[in-house]
């Protein structure tokens, strides 16, 4: 049985990255850049006004303060937008506002709060320093700065930095395009009454979020009941649809748990246990080529396992260079009991409370229990070799959700 770093491994070692492709901005939202990208121009562009005022020399308004105004001839204003038209001259300034370039001949600007015109004329009530108010040209991003490397998930920010240095297109990784295939005699889908023995197909929507989650899209989205030849087809046509397939059931060591044998029979099984709780029965391996996971079937088991084995695969297939979670230390607030063994993540609610993080782990751990998933915002990490932890003592946590 592997361990969990050496499950992540091997699963990590056999999903390459994708092909990169060119898109327009908007749609590139999402993917991993897969180019450097280089500043040609610096940002901002020029020397600009941070504030509605007026443009001056520094030097001019020596003496000015809040009882004593310093008297400046107004040449003219400079509306955002419009090249300079006047230079500042020793006893001129130029009315300016926010964004517009510095006329040729100031050094400062001063806010209009601490000014007041008198007809064609300023008065200025602020000893201004040379710069005030000024924004240089390049103290953003100078011209051969690297603004974006390859990896980066272009979020909101990333979006804003490649319009300010004016791509409207980018090498991204294409979007990883999954399979989820749903497995068992017993479980239906959401309409209609449930006959006695069944159960609803949770795994089909809670996987369906997490690949989209990933940053991946849905290529195929099915269910087929415990019969092998049935399972066969089905693998085949999920594996023939995407990049990757994951199915839930059937790997554990029950009379209808066939999909471990015709994993075996159609490709690779690479491994099929991890010492994870929950998620022992886990299936890796290869179907035509692509990496396959078998993720149990219980609906907690199959979330939590393709929270730790699967999306990481996936985000280094979408060419994201940070694939795990964000980690911490918090708190225990209430005891953990823990066999040793299998490297245990308990759901748990993370919160920040009086100055520290603390970790609560929720009731209602089964591999079963949907309600203590859907209440957490974050797991908590039991070492394989712990026999329990206290109140009190410090654990790692993995931080999943901003939780509600
Ligand atoms: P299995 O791994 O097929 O033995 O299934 C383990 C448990 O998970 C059983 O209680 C199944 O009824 C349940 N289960 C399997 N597939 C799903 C599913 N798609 N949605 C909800 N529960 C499931
Ligand atoms: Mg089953």
């Amino acid at each position: 049985m592997l361990t969990v770093d050496q499950a992540q491994e091997a699963i990590l070692a056999a999903c390459p990255g994708l092909n990169p492709v060119r898109l327009p901005l908007l749609d590139a939202y999402g993917h991993a850049l897969a180019e450097e990208v280089v500043a040609d121009a610096p940002l901002p562009p020029f020397d600009n006004s941070a504030m509605d005022g007026y443009a001056v020399l520094a030097a001019d308004t020596s003496g000015a303060s809040s009882e004593h105004g310093v008297s400046l001839r107004v040449l003219g204003d400079l509306p955002a937008g419009q090249a300079p038209r006047f230079t500042v001259t020793p006893g001129t300034a130029v009315r300016i506002m926010t964004g517009a370039p510095l006329p040729p001949g100031a050094d400062a600007v001063v806010m209009v709060e601490d000014t007041r015109t008198e007809g064609e004329t300023v008065l200025i009530f602020d000893e201004a320093s040379a710069g005030q108010h000024i924004r240089p040209a390049g103290d953003d991003v100078a011209p051969g700065q690297t603004v974006l490397t390859a990896g980066r998930a272009l979020d909101a920010a990333a979006l804003a930095m490649l319009a300010a240095a004016g791509r409207s297109q980018v090498m991204v990784t294409r979007r990883p395009r999954i399979a989820v295939l749903t497995t068992g005699d017993e479980v239906v889908d959401t309409d209609g009454p449930l006959a006695p023995g069944q159960i609803r197909n949770s795994n089909r929507y809670g996987l369906y979020g997490q690949v989209r989650d990933a940053g991946c899209e849905l290529s195929h989205l099915a269910h087929v009941g415990d019969d092998p030849e049935a399972v066969r087809a089905a693998l085949r046509a999920a594996a023939d649809s995407g990049d990757a397939v994951i199915t839930t059931g059937g790997v554990s060591v029950g009379d209808y748990d066939f999909m471990k044998q015709v994993l075996q029979d159609m490709g690779q099984m690479d491994f099929w246990r991890v010492a994870v709780k929950p998620g022992k029965p886990l299936a890796f391996g290869s179907i035509s080529g692509k990496p396959l996971f078998g993720l149990p079937g219980n609906p907690v088991s199959a979330m939590l396992t393709f929270e730790l084995f699967v999306r990481p695969a996936l985000r280094k297939m979408a060419g994201c260079s940070r694939i795990h979670r964000p980690c911490a230390t918090g708190v225990l607030k209430s005891d953990v009991r823990h066999y040793p063994g299998r490297r245990e993540f308990q759901r748990a609610r993370i919160e920040w409370e009086e100055g520290q993080l603390v970790a609560r782990p929720l009731s209602g751990q089964g591999s079963h229990q949907l309600f203590g998933l859907v209440a957490s915002n974050g797991l908590i990490v039991i070492p394989e070799e712990s026999e329990g932890v206290a109140a009190g003592e410090t654990v790692q946590v993995i931080i999943l959700n901003e939780g509600e």
